[in-house]
């Protein structure tokens, strides 16, 4: 076994650190000479009482019967494996391992692990003044206070939160034997309906740069930040109704933690013979700057529209497995919302967690190179996270992907997003992100993190693979017998606001967004009605709409309608609303339109 570099010599990696830097860094080490633990524990009896520390102990080996609590795994700027850990300085003692005390006394105490993305952008100033524990040349290890997280994100830090409670350190059961990438025709047909104009629509309408149709009205997401309030409400909704269109069951999960609150939103497409064993296809919705404006396009319209994109087609198939997709918030203050998450779903048969953020940038004219980041080859779950790793992998040689996207595994632990709440349930899960180590994107975090600066071949190539991997893992696709698909498309009223007495005209575009031809039935619409109608229920006014081809669209006009007493209103259409006509999704036929008479 190697023991640990010499903290208080210079690192190799220094080139890539600011001089200043290097000197409070060599200052810090320093300090934790002075708590090596001969100097601190001499002795390896027991004291009573004492107090548990926070450390970091080397360990270049299988970290299975390590005998202590992992409360992350991960590895050094040197490519040392260390785990991090929150025991007494006995135990520590009795390991026999190099170790480093970061925290003297880690009761109660929680830790921030903040990756360093800026490559030397954070100033010194800026980090000459954070309470930094521990930088292992890839993340400074701080401990948790309020408003920190926000600190630390602003300067353009990834953030986990550990000290909570360890990790499940297993390899998942080895009964289950996950399908080799052989080439599929319904695979190469779900690959090919990505496009970069069908991921452009949702980046567009994610950051900001096109209204997005939200409960019937056009808003604009400004910033989809975790504290924004409204703006981050209207986009996990935007985002739910777009996944019930698709004709997924969606859900939202709320989440509460360390002062900060919010939602995911999950849909689901269930598995046809064994649906309880799942894959997650995941992304964070959240993003920065903390105040105003944040269009985070990269940071992570990107991961969500692929999301998005991914679960739009593959409804329209069938597979063995459930397919869900989650989508987190509270990611940047601390990966809270996908903890959240992973908690509650801690008992369930998870077969994989397929993680995209950031994956849309890379320099023009450079190699296109991703990467998938896994736990450390010591750790026992590395086996289950290569077979997704390398699934990835398979599809973009099988599917001719590989002169847009070259796929690099690094098994280096990274738990800068929210994979690794999955991780620390003990889940076969991995990140898959844009060239981190590399040529990572310069503007995240800031109001320039915008589509402009993306590749959009690389970003089309890495979302078809993306999905390749989740139609393999989910196993057995097959394309649903084609069927219309009836949605009203949009719905807009002359005036928009009529006056009371008056009478005014609703404008309904009705379309079939499906894979076959069929009749549309009638069209039925109510002046005001908040709620949803049941089938064969009578509106204020109807016309039929009939046959419509596949991408069709039909536009109806219903004229003279009385607007009444002043007040709010919810305009509602129903198409095929005698639900005749047998639809691939049956439950997206009403659309709504809030307006208001004068
Ligand atoms: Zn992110």
């Amino acid at each position: 076994m190697k023991t640990s570099p010499n903290p208080a010599q210079p690192r190799p990696s220094a080139t890539s650190v600011e001089p200043c830097r290097a000197l409070i860094l060599a200052a810090l080490f320093a300090l934790f000479r002075e708590m090596t633990p001969a100097s601190v524990w001499a002795g390896d009896t027991a004291t009573p009482g004492e107090r548990p520390v926070f450390a970091r102990v080397d360990v270049e080996t299988d970290i299975v019967n390590l005998g202590i609590p992992v409360y992350a795994h991960l590895v050094d700027a040197e490519d040392h494996p260390y785990v991090l850990t929150i025991d007494t300085p006995t135990h520590l003692v009795a390991l026999k391992r190099p170790y480093r005390v970061i925290d003297v006394d880690a009761s109660g105490q929680r830790y921030f692990l903040a990756r360093d993305r800026s490559h030397g952008i954070i100033s010194r100033q800026a980090l000459a003044t954070l309470p930094v524990l521990h930088d292992d040349g890839r993340r400074l290890i701080l401990r948790h206070e309020p408003g920190l997280d926000t600190r630390l994100s602003s300067l353009g830090f990834d953030l986990k939160l550990v000290g909570q409670a360890p990790m499940v350190v297993r390899a998942l059961p080895r009964e289950r034997v996950l399908e080799s990438v052989t080439p599929l025709p319904a695979v190469r047909d779900m690959i090919g309906k990505v496009t970069a104009g069908r991921l452009r629509s949702y980046m567009t309408r994610l950051s900001g740069v096109t209204p997005a149709t939200v409960g019937g009205l056009p808003y604009r997401i400004l910033t989809r930040n975790t504290a924004s309030g409204l703006p981050i409400q209207k986009a996990s909704q935007y985002v739910q109704e777009q996944l019930k269109t698709f004709g997924l069951n969606v859900s939202y999960q709320n989440w509460s933690r360390y002062g900060y609150s919010g939602r995911n939103v999950i849909g689901e497409i269930r598995g046809s013979r064994t649906p309880n064993q799942i894959v997650l296809v995941t992304a964070h919705l959240d993003d920065m700057p903390a105040k105003g404006n944040a269009p985070g396009a990269d940071d992570n319209a990107s991961g969500c529209a692929a999301a998005l994109v991914a679960a739009e087609i593959m409804k329209r198939f069938q597979f063995d497995r459930t397919v869900r997709f989650v989508f987190f918030t509270g990611e940047e203050q601390g990966l809270f919302g996908s903890e959240a998450y992973a908690a509650r779903i801690a008992n369930q048969d998870i077969i994989g967690v397929f993680n995209m953020d950031m994956i849309a940038f890379n320099t023009a004219a450079s190699r296109p190179v991703l990467r998938l980041h896994l736990r450390p080859s010591g750790n026992p779950g590395h086996g289950d996270d290569a077979v997704l790793a390398n699934r990835f992998a398979d599809v973009v040689k099988t599917y001719g992907l590989s002169s847009s996207i070259v796929p690099v595994i690094t098994a280096d632990g990274e738990n800068a997003s929210d994979h690794a709440s999955f991780w620390d349930q003990g889940f076969a899960a991995l990140l898959a992100i844009e060239d981190d180590y590399n040529d990572f994107n310069p503007h995240y975090h800031t109001l320039q993190d915008t589509q402009s600066q993306l590749d959009m071949p690389y970003f089309t190539a890495f979302a078809k693979a993306s999905l390749g991997t989740a139609a393999h893992l989910a196993g057995n696709p097959s394309e649903l017998p084609a069927r219309p698909d009836f949605v009203v498309n949009s719905i807009s009223l002359v005036p928009s606001s009529p006056f009371q007495g008056s009478h005014f005209t609703a404008k309904v575009v009705v379309k079939n967004r499906g894979t076959a031809a069929g009749d549309a039935g009638l069209l039925d619409v109510w002046m005001n009605r908040a709620t949803a109608a049941a089938c064969s229920t009578a509106g204020n006014q109807r016309q039929a709409v009939g046959e419509l081809a596949p991408g069709a669209s039909k536009t109806l006009i219903f004229e003279n309608l009385p607007a009444g007493t002043p007040g709010a209103r919810t305009f509602r259409a129903f198409v095929d609303s005698v639900c005749a006509t047998p639809e691939g999704v049956e439950t997206n036929n009403q659309g709504i339109l809030p307006y208001t008479v004068r």
